[in-house]
């Protein structure tokens, strides 16, 4: 491809709108355009990587036995209705009317279609297990939109099902997907980690996230170097602290004047944070959106809040709660801002972390303006409906496994597999006969890779980026090599530049040809801002029959031959392009 030919165009300035190298990147790159809050067009350059990693995405689905099919990113609602999920997917899903009023949405994940697809034409068991995927754009009216295509509104997902007879065959498949995205994620370049992940809306048992690691991620993984934890800090179980052996001492109420924080209380009352109670409060909203009812959550103080846990502990979607007014929420609960403990509240669900009933004697809030308790006693002094472990566990906290100090990352969920069971086979009527005739539900595993996001994420990795721009790996970059040539219209280089053009072509190389009218320093800056992984400049060495050859990632540059530089660069590409 000749780039004096191409629709191409880079930025030198930052765009104000991104934050972060990858979305930085792509704009200035030209690869992405902004075309409203969270929705991107892909330009040229930007849309052949985009076809290189799903290129492998259906490799890798194909060797593990599935079939790709497509379906329309219309579903309509009596799909979503049949499984449950119409009123409870929330305000993430884009919902519309047809011209007679009926309701639809834009696809944000498929597994009501495909169920539905699979129920009318499978129905023995000699038709299992089967494995169906297709690779198209979803849509999330996501409340929080952000850098570029990492949390878009419209972004593209390879999406997969698994129907099996058992739950040992669901393992299976399970399994196998388990293994084509590591494959996927290591051709495209990414340094990632499978975790332990929550279900959450989906449904289902088991799951696992697979994390690129980069500092800007907005995922939080908790691992431990001493064993096999690797979870997501929403998932990750903790460990209580020990039992007190203690006696229980009178409860006592004490003066607190102003002392809001959990700091401020242990300062005052000269108490370690971790001898305190922590309230946190909350009112929660039914299927319809109407209040329902408030929550009262307690900690030990120096912990955190696991909204995850809390809101599977209530059976909630993550939307239908949110912090309560304190003040409205104390006319019905009793409570008071900054000063709510676990007593004389009423009217209101109390849920406690699984490690405060053993501990002894701690500081709460007394319900009370100014006034805390000390000596508060779980049993004696209060009671509440829900004990399960809702705090997070954090950095240097003890691993669940083996106890050793659990360490932290950030990352970017690229990728997500669930085993559903017969969350959806059953409502939905997805049946088989077995050997005996008899109708068994189908057991379903979904696996989801974020085809967009990740070919953001491949930049943000820090040996795909340097300050002045993109390095792609070989496997998904838009193209090889870059001839940046010097001079275009001198006979000698034009025809240096189109013997090596061809030759490269004919032996499966992609090369793009910079023959633009532009000084060489804004061709090089372009072909590093660009990110193809090896350049071959032709300038005034020519007539001499040699060029400069010189790879992205280093900074070394060589003089060769023509045939050198062809030869040298060929064998790179054929090693290094399938990933
Ligand atoms: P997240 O927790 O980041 O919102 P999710 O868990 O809701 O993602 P899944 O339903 O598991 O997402 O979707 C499968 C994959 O699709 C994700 O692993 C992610 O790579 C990608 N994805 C999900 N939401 C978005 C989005 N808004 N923009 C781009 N990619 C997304
Ligand atoms: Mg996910």
């Amino acid at each position: 491809m000749k780039l004096s030919k191409s629709f191409f165009k880079t930025l030198r300035e930052v765009p104000t709108e991104a934050e972060i190298p990858s979305h930085i990147l792509l704009l200035r790159a030209g690869m992405i355009k902004k075309t409203a809050a969270g929705i991107y067009s892909y330009m040229p350059m930007g849309w052949r990587v985009v076809r290189k990693i799903e290129d492998i995405v259906r490799e890798e689905m194909d060797a593990q036995g599935a079939q790709e099919i497509a379906t329309s990113v219309l579903q309509p609602s009596e799909l979503w209705e049949e499984s449950g999920r119409w009123a409870a997917y929330g305000p993430e899903m884009w919902r519309l009317k047809d011209r007679s009023g009926r309701p639809f949405c834009l696809g944000p994940t498929a597994e009501e279609v495909f169920t539905e697809i699979i129920r009318n034409d499978v129905n023995s068991y000699r038709q299992l297990p089967l494995m169906i995927y297709q690779i198209t754009d979803k849509f999330r009216d996501e409340a929080r939109p952000r850098y570029g295509m990492m949390r878009s509104r419209n972004f593209i997902m390879k999406d997969n099902y698994s129907f099996d007879r058992d739950p040992e065959g669901l393992q299976v498949s399970y399994d196998k997907m388990f293994e084509a995205y590591t494959n996927v994620f290591n051709r495209c370049g990414l340094t990632f980690r499978p975790v332990e992940a929550d279900n959450g809306a989906i449904g289902g048992s088991g799951s696992h996230e697979f994390t690129a690691l980069c500092e800007f991620g907005e995922s939080e993984i908790a691992y431990c170097d001493n064993c096999d934890l690797a979870a997501t800090v929403e998932k990750a179980a903790c460990v209580d602290a020990p039992a007190d052996e203690c006696e229980m001492l009178p409860l006592e109420k004490k003066f607190t004047p102003g002392t809001k924080s959990i700091e401020d209380v242990a300062n005052y009352l000269g108490l370690e944070q971790s001898q305190t109670i922590k309230a946190l409060l909350f009112i929660t909203y039914d299927e319809e959106g109407n209040e329902k009812e408030y929550v009262a959550a307690f900690i030990r103080g120096d912990r955190e809040l696991n909204m995850t846990k809390l809101t599977n502990a209530l059976g909630l979607r993550e939307f239908d709660i949110e912090f309560a007014d304190e003040e409205k929420m104390g006319e019905k609960t009793g409570c008071v801002g900054g000063f709510t403990g676990p007593m004389h509240l009423h009217d209101c669900k109390i849920v406690v972390d699984s490690e405060l009933p053993r501990l002894r004697n701690l500081c709460a809030g007394a319900c009370e303006t100014d006034h805390h308790y000390v000596n508060v006693n779980y049993g004696r002094d209060y009671t509440c409906d829900i004990i399960t472990d809702i705090k997070t566990l954090k950095e240097g906290d003890p691993c669940p496994i083996c106890g050793s100090p659990v360490k932290h990352a950030r990352g970017v969920e690229v990728g997500q597999i669930f085993k559903l069971g017969t969350k959806y086979s059953v409502p939905m009527g997805a049946t088989f006969k077995d050997e005996n005739q008899t109708d068994k539900p189908m057991w379903m595993g979904c696996y989801g890779i974020g085809v967009s996001r990740t070919f953001q994420a491949i930049i943000d990795m820090p040996e795909n980026h340097d300050d002045n721009g993109i390095i792609w790996p070989m496997s998904v970059a838009p193209y090889h090599v870059i001839i940046t040539e010097v001079k275009p219209g001198d006979e000698v280089q034009d025809q240096v530049c189109q013997k090596i053009y061809d030759e490269l072509t004919s032996r499966g190389v992609e090369v793009l040809w910079d023959d633009r009218d532009e000084r060489p320093g804004v061709k090089f800056k372009d072909a590093d801002l660009i990110g193809i992984p090896i350049r071959i400049t032709v300038g005034k060495l020519a007539p001499e029959g040699k060029v400069e050859f010189k790879l992205r990632r280093e900074s070394d540059r060589y003089d060769m031959t023509i045939e050198e530089a062809i030869e040298h660069s060929a064998d790179i590409v054929n090693r290094e392009k399938r990933g």
